[in-house]
């Protein structure tokens, strides 16, 4: 990496610091390598699109927990604003803060990783992602989930920021469960370790010497990097079983080939009742690695398999559905593993069946093979097909909620946004369970034409840009409301004003554990809630909807409406 003229954002004196922590080698101003840092991607490039995402001013890449401690001194020193990032897979939530003088800290040369097999957890730092660590579990039997975000996310900031994926089903929703010990930086630079890290190193358990307090470092929302900087973790692994699953194919149109003792099943129910009876059941008799409700958007795509025709392929298939054919389609998508022997996947196997039997469902010809599970090679594909994605919601609750929150959801977007995005048929949005059908996970998107959000695309439309926010910050915020689900962006992408009343009041402890332990502001300067900023930009998008759908969550008695 060169390091060419330092900018001015960043004193010359400041930089001759960090250089002298990392070596020249691994510290950068050029503004070329710094644009490869600018938050783009994913559906926050949307940020970008708004000038909240920013180019970085320098670019540092430490090799370990001591230079990560020097770095931030440095900052806290100079009041340089920092942005930690793991693979910068989520580069606009590591850049998102309206400023151009701040230092991106790159954590991917820490990329140890051991696993300990007998007591079943990694430890790992910071450059450590997802595919690394599950082909390495794989090898002793040992395995983890995947996001969605792919097998190239860190599995630290994955954990820090999200941290759910498919196989949840069976492993626990819950990240923190996960962490059993972590080494952290805190904003003003000091070296802490908490659960059994405090313990010399030995993470096989989430309790350690004095309080436990891993769980300030993730909740129900995300800091999004302005809590300091992970520099290890303790991770919980989980048993898997002996039969490798086989890679087959290349780029793209990747998957494995399962073993005799795993086995998906495609089953067609009558109706969206039945299939939500069978979901309990399933969850009942606690059976299962994965149960999944396919949306009609995840199937299209997912026949295209990653070819490069694959945007051509999906709208011709996605044009010829309408509401009246997908209200006749409830496909439920159900994997077994035979996790502790060949007995318990046919035993298994015999209870689906019954279930399934019960319900009136019909299996369906299933290819044994798995691309969005184990690895998800098919990430990229699922959700560009408009060129932007708007997350508008995702969270768990009981399947109850999520169902009800899903159907105002749809109701509300047919009657009044329908035409602003990708037509959606009026399906409800995806939903799953999640730990054993004990709560059900649901994520609600919009897929918007990109050229009409990007202010220089050819078809700019700012009076559909306002509609997506209102949308986003004012009507699905009321819908939660009213059913009393949670959306997991609270803190990170959400309005605080809409935070205050509806969210037990998160914006008061955000500011509260802020001001204890990033006193300066410096880590991850401007975040969290994103929707602040946006705000300023769109004053319209908060509607008197949700200014009446706060104020009566004030008045009553107790949250939800
Ligand atoms: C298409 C798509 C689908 C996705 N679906 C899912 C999904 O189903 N489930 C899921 O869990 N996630 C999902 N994600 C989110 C994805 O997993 C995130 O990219 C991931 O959580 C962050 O890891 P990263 O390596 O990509 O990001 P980074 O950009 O490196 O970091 C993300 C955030 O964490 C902070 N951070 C990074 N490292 C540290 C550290 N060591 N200490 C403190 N803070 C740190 C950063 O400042 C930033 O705010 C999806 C993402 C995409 C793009």
């Amino acid at each position: 990496m060169s390091s060419v003229k330092t900018k001015e954002l960043i004193s010359e004196e400041a930089y001759k610091a960090l250089e002298c922590i990392v070596g020249p080698k691994y510290v950068t101003a050029d503004p070329a390598e710094c644009q490869a840092y600018t938050g783009r991607g994913y559906s926050f490039e949307f940020f970008w699109w708004q000038d909240i995402c920013r180019r970085p001013a320098c670019i540092i890449l430490p090799e370990n927990t001591e230079q990560v401690a020097k770095i931030v001194k440095v900052c806290n020193h100079y009041g340089i604003p920092y942005q930690p990032g793991s693979t910068f897979g989520w580069v606009p939530l590591s850049s998102t803060n309206l400023r151009d003088d701040f230092l991106a800290i790159d954590l991917k040369r820490m990329d140890k990783l051991e696993i300990d097999e007998k007591n079943m957890y990694a430890l790992m730092e910071p450059g450590i992602t997802y595919a690394r660590l599950q082909a390495e579990a794989m090898k002793r039997d040992l395995h983890t989930m995947v996001p969605a975000g792919g097998g190239g996310v860190a599995v630290i900031a994955n954990q820090l920021s999200t941290g759910w994926g498919s196989l949840c089903y069976r492993i626990t929703m819950s990240q923190v469960r996960r962490m059993n010990g972590v080494e952290w930086v805190t904003p003003e630079g000091e070296v802490v370790r908490m659960g059994s890290l405090v313990n010399d190193y030995s993470g096989y358990w989430r309790g350690g010497l004095g309080p436990g307090l891993v769980g300030i470092l993730k909740g129900q929302s995300s800091w999004a990097g302005s809590m300091g900087i992970v520099t290890k973790m303790a991770f919980k692994l989980y048993p898997f079983q002996p039969e490798k699953p086989e890679p087959d194919g290349i780029g793209c149109n990747t998957c494995v080939n399962l073993p005799p003792r795993m086995r998906w099943y495609n089953i067609s129910f009558p109706s969206e009742e039945t299939l939500e009876k069978a979901i309990r059941a399933i969850g009942n008799a606690q059976i299962g690695a994965y149960v999944n409700r396919v949306p009609a958007y995840m199937r299209e795509i997912s026949r295209c398999r990653g070819s490069v025709e694959y945007r051509n392929m999906f709208w011709q298939s996605w044009s010829q559905l309408t509401p009246e054919t997908l209200s006749t389609i409830h496909v439920l998508r159900v994997l077994l593993i035979g996790y502790t022997s060949q007995k318990q996947f046919e035993y298994e196997e015999r209870v689906l069946t019954d279930i399934v039997n019960e319900n009136g469902g019909t299996p369906l010809r299933t290819r044994q093979s798995d691309e969005a599970c184990f690895m998800y090679a098919c990430a990229p594909d699922i959700w560009m097909a408009t060129g932007s994605q708007l997350l508008i919601t995702v969270g768990t609750e009981s399947l109850r909620c999520t169902r009800q929150m899903g159907d105002d959801f749809q109701d509300r977007w047919t009657r009044d946004y329908k035409t602003d995005a990708l037509d959606q048929y009026q399906e409800p949005p995806w939903y799953m369970p999640v730990e054993f059908g004990r709560t059900a996970y649901s994520e609600c998107d919009g897929y918007y034409d990109s050229l009409r959000l990007d202010p220089d695309g050819s078809q700019y439309d700012r009076e559909l840009v306002i509609r997506s926010q209102q949308f986003f910050q004012s009507v699905v915020p009321s819908i939660e409301a009213r059913t009393g689900w949670v959306s997991n962006f609270t803190t990170f992408t959400r309005c605080s004003y809409t935070s205050d009343a509806m969210y037990h009041n998160a914006s008061v402890w955000v500011d509260r554990f802020q001001k204890e332990f990033n006193p300066q502001g410096l880590s991850n300067a401007g975040f969290p809630y994103i929707g602040d900023k946006l705000l300023d930009i769109f004053p319209g998008m908060i509607t008197d909807e949700i200014k009446d759908t706060v104020k009566a969550v004030k008045e009553a008695k107790w949250r939800g409406l």
